[in-house]
């Protein structure tokens, strides 16, 4: 990478432009690529952000989380101090951006999160040349081949019929992850009431403001007895919690991309693994690195040294940027 994007404590900084990317502390000018808490933290001067990233942070941290709040649409472009930025969809959550920058005729494109495979609840990812693309690394490992969604969602169907008696408690990331599945079970018929942890509700709500239809739901507290059958969604921490504990007869699920792998499903004592991700998964992090076709490829979040061997052993000009402070929390 050139010396116009630097690494610094507080995260990725853009010299001539004098903003940083996602950035992990409070800094004067940022640009946020989405709305997961590990990437949009609060306490910003300024933050350039597509209208929905802006919309959610509003909800989770109240209206004065940030002083200047500039909203950027999907291809508008905006120059700063001689910068070009663009945000193109990444496919990763709703309202979620990769970053381009255009530097004295040089091209470079940050991903933050994303995903190849079709979501109702936002936009595909949008393929653009670049001469260097900084990628995520999350499930960058070959046993990472996350299988077809519907046939996951179907599980959840297929056990709530055949254990009619039981509660199901349903383990998902409160932004992105609950409402997918929602849509998901919504396609194949499921059309009955899913009952929603608090910590839910609000960010779902906002999802239906922007015209994506989520059917009925309800508040968990809404309901006193539950006598079987139902579909409780809630935060993946809240499964073993104290407030799980009014479920007696209850299935534990948890939809998450690491629900591929055994220990993390005896760790957390998981009876329905439902393998979801938002995030792509090792052949798509390789596809999109050849259809982005670059010349040199950064990568950072994640499992960095398989991703970065394979892409040396094609010829690609690849390095580590190991960015700090980012978390699996929103596979
Ligand atoms: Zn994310
Ligand atoms: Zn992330």
């Amino acid at each position: 990478m050139k010396n116009w994007l630097i690494k610094k404590k507080s995260g990725l900084f853009c010299e001539p432009g004098n903003f940083y990317i996602d950035p992990i502390r409070p800094v004067d000018s940022a640009l946020i690529t989405h709305a997961h808490t590990d990437h949009a933290r609060p306490n910003n001067k300024k933050i350039l952000a597509t209208k929905e990233t802006i919309n959610i942070m509003k909800i989770r941290y109240q209206d004065n989380y940030c002083k200047t709040k500039q909203q950027i649409k999907y291809g508008e472009k905006i120059n700063i101090n001689g910068v070009h930025v663009k945000f193109v969809p990444a496919g990763h959550i709703i309202g979620s951006a990769q970053i381009l920058l255009e530097y004295k005729g040089e091209k470079v494109i940050v991903s933050g999160d994303y995903k190849r495979r079709y979501d109702k609840t936002c936009q595909p990812f949008e393929i653009n040349k670049c001469d260097t693309f900084i990628t995520e690394a999350t499930f960058a490992l070959p046993v990472f081949n996350h299988p077809n969604d519907k046939i996951e969602v179907k599980k959840i169907i297929d056990s709530i019929k055949g254990n009619s008696d039981q509660v199901h408690l349903i383990g998902v990331y409160a932004l992105g992850k609950c409402q997918r599945l929602i849509c998901l079970l919504r396609d194949l018929g499921f059309d009955e009431t899913i009952y929603l942890h608090g910590a839910l509700l609000k960010i779902s709500n906002y999802y239906e403001t922007e015209e994506i239809d989520l059917g009925s739901l309800k508040n968990v507290t809404e309901i006193k007895d539950f006598k079987g059958g139902e579909l409780v969604l809630c935060p993946p921490s809240a499964l073993h919690d104290r407030w799980s504990q009014k479920f007696k007869n209850v299935i534990k699920g948890f939809v998450s991309g690491w629900m591929t792998i055994r220990q993390r499903i005896k760790q957390k004592n998981i009876n329905l693994p439902i393998v979801i991700s938002d995030h792509a998964d090792w052949n798509e992090l390789i596809d999109t690195v050849k259809e982005v076709s670059p010349e040199n490829v950064l990568v950072t979040h994640g499992r960095e040294e398989a991703l970065l061997s394979f892409l040396k052993k094609k010829g690609y000009n690849c390095g580590s940027l190991n960015l700090l402070g980012f978390e699996d929390e929103d596979d």
